[in-house]
């Protein structure tokens, strides 16, 4: 049932009023009557306020009708009509001055009154509605424009769009659409309105721009539709200001583009499934891991294209069955091994990691895949090759390592950890001598700080060379009284191969060796040979540095009957004995050898032959002098001989010989020299 409008009756006359409430309420209004103003005042204030007052004008108390229906406007708005009893000039002047619905003579036709408030209401009710609408334009967050057909001009631009263009409501009053479009001129703007015109369409849709009142613009769609405003057509143009629009498009794009630029140069294959298995996406890395192209393979079902076999396939098509089930299974969030058939047959290794993504409701797999069967050929390779130096090291007798350039172990055989306890990982010198053979400064920095300076290496080490060099280097070095041969043999660019052999034994037999062949066993002076090597060296060097020289030999006075009177093994001891008693006297530069059987030759650097006459003399003397145990007293004769240019080692020798066989034919247990050189 429609709800009964109300209506309060402000009549002191209580007959009036219950005549004008009863025909009221006959004609379907619910009424309340007020017989002052006061009264009415209070009536409307309280909780239910009427939809109309009908207020007589002429009332009791302070208030007459216009004060009441003043103060009720205030804070009310609710339609009046005044009931008055005469229609001076004054009164109808005062009803004028109030917003009021009209007025009604007492007394005259009820069905005047009747109409006039049925009019009031309604009137009353259009107010309402005109304000709402006129509220709901001024304050749309879109900005609303009406303006005229023909002459463009705006007739109503609300707040949104004045705030957005910066003109006040009188700077637009004299603008119209055009100012603001820079796109449009009068022609080309009627033209796009023209379908409106002619009925043809009932709003037109188009962009352009805006321009602000400080000349900047703004991207805008505009929607206008024809109505009808005061009697006449008017444009109404709702503008979507689309600044905003625009920017999440382009930022939109931007994401997007990003995105298919990480995909699309992605080394990694990315590919996306669908709930049913079929791939919804593949980028240009999975073309090229797998062989398909992205047309060839969008919406097929991938496994059965890269599972290399049946079984395998049931494998793969059950656990996805379970992903999709529960979103999760052996493979979610983790990355595993397994094997893929290119489109070519060929078997690859790939590494999987698989994740779920919801589009829409329905559960993707997206899986990235990498190719490692490169990296399982260098994981073999590398192997091989571990294994092939462990061969290697392993074969070599001697503690051998591989060291890199930073001078870590990278690997040792059993030799190396059992004699030296090297460890792999530690720097090479660690084990073999605790940092005892590092360069002074290393050597410091490490008692120092506890860790070695970079470069740290031992001053005999030769792996930096070797590396440069691309060639093996073998040298002797002394480490705590042995003697290693020792060898860095560069493997590639930044390891080399270091092994050592103890070689002190071989070295003393070498020592040994080499000394035998030099001396006499007997005297222990050294041999002719040797000595004969050395004379030519010095006549060499006398040659270039003109340096003097001298020779003296030695001849044992009547040896043989030494032998003979006390026996061969006595003269043997009397020939230790002299080469002894040389060798005492004689400095380190000079050489005594044993000439022949009992025939001594020194040879004495830098000496004249004066000199070397006078040390021949001494020696002469302290030998004639010596007592040989079971012998006595020996003498022996000498002969002097210095070098002269020209001499070879025969000439001097003969010199010398010549020179001993002088102090024999003179008697014996003299010395004979040769003057300087002619
Ligand atoms: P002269 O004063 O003229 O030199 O008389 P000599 O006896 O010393 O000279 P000769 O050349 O006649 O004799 C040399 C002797 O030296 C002959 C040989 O038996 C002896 N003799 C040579 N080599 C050795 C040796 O290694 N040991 C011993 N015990 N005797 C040797
Ligand atoms: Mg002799
Ligand atoms: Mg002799």
């Amino acid at each position: 049932m429609q709800k009964r409008e109300k209506i309060l009756l402000v009549e002191d006359s209580r007959l009036t009023a219950m005549i004008v409430a009863e025909f009221l309420n006959k004609n379907g209004y619910e009424t309340e009557t007020a017989v002052t103003g006061e009264d009415a005042v209070q009536k409307i204030s309280g909780g239910f306020p009427p939809d109309l007052v009908l207020m007589d004008i002429e009332l009791p108390g302070e208030m007459d009708g216009i004060d009441a229906a003043r103060r009720i406007l205030k804070s009310r708005d609710i339609p009046i009509v005044f009931l008055t009893a005469n229609t001076s000039r004054e009164i109808l002047e005062k009803i004028k001055a109030v917003k009021g619905y009209g007025f009604v003579v007492k007394g005259t036709d009820k069905y005047a009154l009747l109409s006039t408030v049925e009019m009031a209401l309604k009137l009353h009710e259009a107010n309402t509605h005109a304000r709402m609408f006129e509220r709901l334009f001024e304050n749309s967050l879109n900005e609303l424009y009406i303006f005229h057909p023909k002459s463009l001009k705006f007739v109503a631009v609300n707040r949104a769009a004045r705030k957005n263009l910066g003109y006040t409501i009188e700077e637009l009053n004299t603008m119209t659409p055009l100012d603001l479009k820079p796109e449009f001129d009068m022609e080309s703007f009627q033209k796009l309105l023209n379908p409106l015109f002619s009925g043809e369409q009932e709003q037109v849709l188009f962009k352009t721009v805006h321009r602000r009142k400080d000349g900047t613009l703004y991207p805008v769609e505009i929607n206008v539709q024809l109505f009808d405003y005061g009697g006449e057509k008017s444009c109404l143009a709702l503008v979507v200001d689309l600044t905003e629009r625009r920017a999440m498009e382009e930022e939109l794009q931007e994401k997007e583009g990003t995105l298919s630029v990480i995909l699309g140069s992605a080394r990694d294959a990315i590919v996306m499934l669908d709930g049913q298995g079929n791939v919804t996406f593949w980028n240009p890395a999975a073309e090229q891991l797998f062989g398909y192209s992205r047309e060839e393979i969008m919406g097929k079902e991938l496994h059965r294209l890269l599972v290399p076999d049946e079984h395998l396939y049931e494998v793969h098509i059950q656990a996805f069955q379970r992903f999709q089930l529960n979103r999760e299974g052996n493979a979610i969030g983790k990355t595993m091994e397994l094997k893929a058939k290119h489109k070519d047959g060929r078997e690859l290794d790939v590494e999987l990691s698989l994740s779920a993504l919801r589009i829409m409701d329905a559960l993707h797999a997206v899986g990235i895949v990498r190719d490692v069967s490169e990296r399982k050929r260098l994981e073999e390779e590398n192997r091989r090759r571990e294994e092939r130096f462990r061969l290697m090291l392993e074969g070599i007798p001697s503690p051998a390592w591989l060291v890199s350039r930073e001078r870590r172990i990278l690997a040792q055989n059993k030799a190396a950890a059992s004699l030296f306890g090297t460890k792999i990982g530690d720097y090479c010198w660690e084990g073999i001598h605790g940092g005892e053979y590092l360069p002074d400064e290393y050597r410091e920095a490490l008692k120092k700080t506890g860790s070695p300076l970079p470069g740290t290496k031992c001053y005999f080490c030769h792996g930096d060379e070797v590396l440069d060099r691309n060639e093996p280097i073998n040298s002797e070095v002394e480490l705590a009284g042995n003697i290693w041969d020792t060898w860095w043999i560069p493997l590639g660019e930044d390891v080399y191969l270091h092994y050592a052999t103890d070689v002190t034994r071989y070295k003393k037999i070498e020592e040994e060796l080499r000394h035998l062949s030099v001396t006499d066993v007997l005297t222990n002076a050294y041999n002719r040979r040797y000595f004969t090597q050395q004379l030519e060296e010095e006549i060499e060097r006398a040659k270039r540095a003109d340096r003097k020289f001298s020779l003296i030999m030695l001849d044992i006075d009547r040896f043989k009957s030494i032998n003979d009177r006390f026996g061969h093994n006595a003269g043997d001891l009397v020939l230790k004995s002299i080469a002894e008693l040389i060798k005492n006297r004689i400095r380190k530069i000079d050489t005594l050898a044993r000439w022949g059987g009992e025939e001594f030759v020194i040879l004495l650097p830098d000496t004249t032959v004066k000199n070397a006459a006078r040390l021949a003399e001494e020696l002469r003397e302290s030998l004639s002098q010596m007592d040989i145990p079971g012998v006595g007293h020996v003498t022996a004769s000498c002969g002097v001989a210095g070098y002269c240019p020209g001499d070879t080692v025969d000439t001097l020798v003969n010199k010398a010989d010549n020179m001993m066989y002088e102090a024999k034919a003179a008697g014996r247990n003299c010395v004979r020299y040769m003057n300087e050189c002619e």
